[in-house]
């Protein structure tokens, strides 16, 4: 089985998915990208995705690796917050991000693929770091620090700080995993011993 499944819901710009591929690839070795699947949604009053249902939804699919990162070309959100950029399980097995809000024409700015890729690949990495569980850092540089802007994703780094690929095994995760049915230990230290070597 694959490490990784890059599973974009409906339609979902080619050269992202590619990069994400490739750059994940890099680090990860296996991914595989699924064709576009399709599932039920739930819209809020304006109009935004529930993520959190999406999660729900996912679980039923057929994965094809032990990690699996949706990606929705919509805009995203859980209740009682604006707006997110991605959701996972803290030690869970799905993640999914939303490319909308990660462009600069979203914000009435010129196009800037480079910066556009860069944000999506620090979002996967986000998302996947809390199924990997790890959750949010006060470390302004690391990647696992929670970011409401894309100002905010632009500060960051791609990496994660010592601190957090450290402290994975906290109790809060033990219970996450137990709860989340994702107690495969092994993977997840054979994919945070990668994490290490490329964090140094
Ligand atoms: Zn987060
Ligand atoms: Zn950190």
């Amino acid at each position: 089985m694959a490490v990784l499944e890059i599973l974009p819901i409906g339609v979902v710009e080619e050269l992202c998915l590619s990069y994400l591929r490739d750059r994940l690839g890099e680090l990860f070795g296996e991914v595989v990208l699924s064709p576009p699947a399709e599932v039920p949604l739930k819209l809020n009053s304006r109009g935004q995705v529930l993520a959190d249902h999406l999660l729900d939804s996912l679980s039923n699919y057929q994965c094809r690796a032990d990690r699996v990162l949706a990606v929705i070309n919509r805009d995203i959100t859980v209740p009682g917050v604006d707006y997110i950029f991605g959701l996972a399980a803290l030690g869970g097995r799905w993640a999914v991000i939303s490319p909308v809000r990660l462009r600069e024409a979203y914000y009435g700015r010129e196009c800037d693929t480079g910066l556009f890729l860069e944000r999506i690949l620090k979002e996967a990495l986000h998302e996947l770091g809390h199924t990997l569980g790890m959750v949010h850092c006060t470390n302004e540089e690391c990647n696992m620090k929670f970011s409401s802007t894309v100002e905010e994703i632009d500060r960051r780094s791609l990496l994660f700080c010592e601190s957090c690929l450290g402290r994975v095994w906290s109790p809060r995760t033990e219970i996450a995993y137990a709860t989340n049915g994702d107690g495969r230990r092994q993977i997840v230290r054979a994919l945070l011993d990668r994490l290490r070597l490329w964090c140094r």
